[in-house]
């Protein structure tokens, strides 16, 4: 299916501020996020990549109101929003568990939230409309949701966080499920929506499609780690990271440029006039000799 943003912003213009977060469950004996610190900007496309268990989700559902937040202040638009209600803070998202409403149509299944804001009827059929227009799903709109493949519910619950015109969308694992193909479209309309004035934050423990789809990458462990344009690490040393080992290399790397196939990158992965040869990319030495770890 070939997909573009029909929908129109109603404000175009969010930023998010995450002031040392903590979520500690109250069922459990240690902090699932700790000390997190992040500013995102207005029409960023940011992902957070990590390991599973590493804290990601928990970051995500606290943005969007759906865990108390232990310790912290998190604001949207320079507005402290620990005690917003999730309806109350101009968020859409799609979570991996997310479901449809099995008995209602696709189209009712869209307009059902908009419905219960008492939007007026044509403005929401107006909006339903666009929305499913831009994720290539009208020819569905009077499906139940058994009738599509994953593929397509996955569009649908996409195109029912968009009708809701957000400034902020929240993708937690959107790609559990999706084929390729529908993956890389998907992440072209990311862009787009990015492009246009929604500020995105995705997580997903897939290094590849991180890197290849966003503007900004966070990798998580509890905390940020690493922070930097998308295209400024590269997969290897990602993947370095991810496993476990040698993470204060590849911190020291992030932070001071870092040696991949073609030649050493700054942190905005520009190359370095004095490449330094490969085979010094991920050594202690190398880290040393660059300024190391914070
Ligand atoms: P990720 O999204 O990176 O896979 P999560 O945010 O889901 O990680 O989980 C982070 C940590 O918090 C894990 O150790 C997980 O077991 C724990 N955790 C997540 N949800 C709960 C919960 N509802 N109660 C207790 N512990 C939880």
């Amino acid at each position: 299916f070939r997909c573009s943003s029909k929908i129109e912003l109603v404000k175009a213009n969010t930023t998010l501020k995450l002031n040392k977060l903590y979520e500690k469950y109250p069922n459990s004996e240690f902090y699932s996020v700790e000390n997190f610190d992040l500013q995102i900007k207005d029409k960023e496309f940011i992902v957070f990549v990590g390991p599973s268990g590493c804290g990601k989700s928990t970051t995500v559902r606290m943005i969007a109101g759906l865990e108390d937040i232990t310790e912290g202040e998190l604001y949207i638009d320079e507005t402290l929003v620990n005690d917003i209600a999730p309806k109350d803070r101009d968020i859409a998202m799609v979570f991996q568990n997310y479901a449809l409403y099995p008995h209602m149509t696709v189209y009712d299944n869209m307009a059902f939230t908009l419905k219960l804001k008492k939007v007026d009827p044509q403005v929401i059929d107006q909006k339903v409309r666009a929305a499913a227009e831009t994720l290539g799903i009208t020819a569905y709109l009077d499906r139940k949701p058994k009738a599509l493949s994953g593929g397509q519910r996955q569009r649908v619950l996409l195109a029912r966080a968009l009708a809701a015109n957000p400034s902020l969308l929240l993708l937690d694992e959107p790609f559990t499920g999706v084929d390729a193909p529908t993956q890389t479209t998907l992440t072209r309309l990311y862009r787009e929506l990015a492009g246009e004035g929604i500020t995105i934050l995705m997580s997903t423990h897939d290094m590849l499609a991180a890197r290849e789809s966003c503007s900004r990458l966070c990798g998580v462990r509890g905390n940020i780690h690493l922070d930097g344009p998308a295209d400024s690490f590269s997969l290897e040393q990602l993947h370095t990271w991810l496993h476990g080992h040698d993470i204060e290399e590849a911190q020291g790397h992030a932070r001071t440029g870092f040696t991949c196939a073609g030649g050493a990158l700054d942190e905005y992965g520009h190359e370095l006039p004095d490449s330094c040869a490969s085979d010094h990319s991920l050594s202690p030495a190398h880290t040393a000799a660059t300024g190391g770890a914070r």
